[in-house]
């Protein structure tokens, strides 16, 4: 493990426990990531996350060749890189399946701009269509779904949240489950929710970015 790289995997450690201990990673399902010069940093498979260690988080080339030996990486490995390989200003990713947006995934529902706080996400986001967990065709449609957008279901699966920093993928993630416990609280109470515009969008993203909300101006 590398001087270097030691406080990044810290730093996955505890994003992975904050987001197991709120609910979001059932079961130790989901992933967290974040790059490094050549590659990325990724969450084991099969580790409980409140017994992860720093030392066991996978260093990944980018292409998802193993660095040194060690655990195996997140059985998402495929798709962590090829948000990376897409999205230059995307610096960590953060998978779940917190039940809510699963929820609604599963209905292949997107979450509709019905609250200014959707604007985390860079706007309405998008519920794309099944594939596989771990295969590549899942990777395409994450970096599909996410154009434009710092977040994105999964259908029949759960959710992806990225940002310019492991702190703002984390809280893009959380951001996504609150959205779709409100979302799901209107359909519920049989109500249709007032969307918002994308100016009014707009003007949220640029407030947020003034008052550091969102990363990466
Ligand atoms: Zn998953």
């Amino acid at each position: 493990m590398s001087d270097t790289t030691t406080g990044l995997r810290r730093e996955i450690v505890s994003v992975s426990r904050a987001l197991d201990g709120a609910g979001l990673m059932p079961n130790k399902s989901g992933n967290v990531s974040c790059r490094l010069p050549g590659g990325f940093l990724i969450t084991p498979s099969g580790i409980p996350y409140s017994q992860l260690e720093a030392a066991e988080v996978v260093e990944l080339a980018a292409d998802g060749t193993p660095l040194e030996g060690g655990l195996r990486p997140s059985s998402e490995w495929r798709m962590h890189g090829a948000i990376y390989a897409q999205r230059p200003e995307v610096a960590a990713v953060v998978h779940t399946h917190s039940p809510r947006a699963t929820a609604l995934s599963c209905a292949r529902l997107g979450i509709p701009a019905f609250h200014y706080m959707i604007a985390l996400a860079g706007g309405a986001i998008r519920c794309m269509s099944y594939a596989t967990f771990g295969t590549e065709e899942l990777a395409h449609n994450a970096v599909r779904g996410l154009e434009g957008r710092r977040a994105v279901l999964l259908a029949n699966h759960g959710v992806v949240a990225v940002g310019a920093s492991l702190r703002e993928a984390h809280a893009v993630a959380f951001e996504v489950e609150n959205l779709a416990l409100q979302y799901l609280e209107l359909r519920a109470a049989g109500l249709d929710p007032v969307v918002l515009d994308d100016a009014e969008l707009a003007t949220v993203i640029e407030k947020f970015t003034d008052y550091g909300r969102i990363d990466g101006r």
